[in-house]
């Protein structure tokens, strides 16, 4: 049986891309609606450390550029958000810490405000005085000086509920294997086709947009775009989880400023109470080489050396693979801002970074208006609720 339906846009894929871009264009009055392969956030953003960055990683590599630049605005327009003002309420998600730190080698310390002065981040940057440090620095037994950057931490599973609570009705499962693109005479897709079991769904659409991370690419392939370049970048992230590990949000930076910080660490709540250290940076870039047990030992070796004061007898130690999916702009180096391409009718949109995904997202809408995109069709999902499902949410890899 065929069932038909219309609609302005079509998103591909549930991550945060995905859901900001349905959540900013329903209420920019589209129709759209979001089909998801497998698990909502459970791409790259559930195993997001969930930072939102204001540009001090950019700055390190260098030189402030206009991207850098854009990404300091970031985390003031998430608070905005994070307070119930901005253009989605999020005042839902849960903030797991309002401040985020930088620690150095105290040898490093007239080098490094030499330095951030340089970049044009004193001011945002801040050195925090001793009877100002948070419950963890204040244990130190190593000699080291803290900063505290602009940036925060959001809890990524609250953010994604918070993302699909008003949008449910609009969000469905499909199979990624039973996806057709119909293209008319011009080379656009008139009509997306989603086989499922004995029913064969016709969605006529204005635009498709792809925000499938890893998947942009196949689905790029799938609808014949030529235009799309995409490159992945491998991590070894690594968690560590016990009971009663005190929370810490920290960049720690080594001698040599590069652009990845020798060791990011964000804290979460497993299901069972325990604390989880999640860590990221340098560790993890590395890490690409090493086998589990050899990534897990050198993650052990270096929270002993920069946390010798941290009792981590006794912690369960686990790492993954997980690839970051980016945009190939520039030969392969790592793009800085967030980027999309369209190719006739269809738009492949990555964010770069999570940070950054209020951006790509105003970059889109105000693309589509300017290529005279606007709300034609009702928003009346029924016939698609009647054949498709939701999907599931994304639990965290600690989880
Ligand atoms: C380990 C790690 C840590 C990070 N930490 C940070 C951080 O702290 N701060 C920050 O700013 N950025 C961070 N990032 C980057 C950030 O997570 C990503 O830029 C962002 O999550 C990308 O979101 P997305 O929605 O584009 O892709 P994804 O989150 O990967 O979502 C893509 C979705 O598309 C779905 N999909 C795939 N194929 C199809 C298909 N054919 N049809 C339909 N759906 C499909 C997938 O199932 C998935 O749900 C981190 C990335 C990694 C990997």
């Amino acid at each position: 049986m065929t069932l038909t339906y219309s609609t302005d846009i079509v998103i591909f894929g549930g991550g945060i891309a995905g859901l900001w871009l349905l959540n900013r264009l329903r209420s920019e009055g589209y129709a759209a609606i979001l089909l998801e392969s497998d698990s909502l956030g459970g791409g790259q953003t559930i195993a997001s450390q969930g930072i939102i960055h204001g540009g001090l990683k950019y700055a390190l590599s260098g030189s402030i550029t206009g991207a850098a630049s854009a990404i300091a605005d970031m985390p003031a327009r998430w608070r905005n958000c994070l307070q119930g003002n901005g253009d989605i309420d999020l005042s839902e998600c849960r903030l797991l810490s309002q401040d985020y730190y930088m620690w150095s080698n105290a040898g490093i310390r007239s080098k490094l405000i030499t330095f951030l002065g340089s970049k044009g981040l004193r001011g945002r940057v801040e050195v925090v005085a001793k009877t100002d440090y948070p419950d963890f620095f204040r244990q130190a037994t190593v000699a080291g000086i803290l900063y505290r950057l602009p940036d925060f931490v959001v809890d990524t599973e609250s953010l994604l509920h918070v993302l699909v609570k008003n949008q449910g009705g609009h969000i469905f499962k499909i199979d990624s294997g039973a996806i057709e693109f119909d293209h008319d005479d011009a080379g656009n897709i008139d009509t997306v086709i989603i086989q499922q079991q004995d029913q064969r769904l016709q969605i006529s659409v204005q635009r498709s947009i792809f925000c499938a991370g890893e998947g942009n690419q196949a689905l790029a392939d799938q609808a014949k775009l030529d235009r799309t370049k995409s490159q992945t970048r491998p991590l070894k992230m690594v968690y560590l989880k016990k009971r009663e590990l005190p929370p810490v949000y920290v960049h720690c930076i080594g001698d040599s400023f590069s652009l990845t910080p020798k060791l990011t660490v964000t804290s979460h709540t497993d299901a069972d109470g325990s604390t989880v250290w999640y860590l990221g940076g340098e560790l993890a870039e590395a890490g690409v080489k090493r086998s589990d047990d050899q990534q897990i030992e050198a993650a052990m070796k270096l929270c002993d050396e920069l946390f010798p004061w941290v009792d981590l007898i006794g912690a369960r130690w686990q790492c993954f693979t997980i690839n970051r999916a980016e945009a190939n702009v520039d030969n392969d180096y790592r793009p800085d801002d967030a980027c999309f391409i369209e190719q006739n009718n269809v738009v492949v949109a990555w964010p770069t970074k999570f940070t950054l995904t209020p951006s790509l997202v105003d970059k889109l809408i105000d693309h589509l208006a300017a290529n005279a995109v606007t709300p034609l069709q009702q928003s009346n999902t029924n016939k698609l609720s009647s054949v498709l499902d939701q999907p599931k949410f994304a639990t965290t890899h600690w989880d």
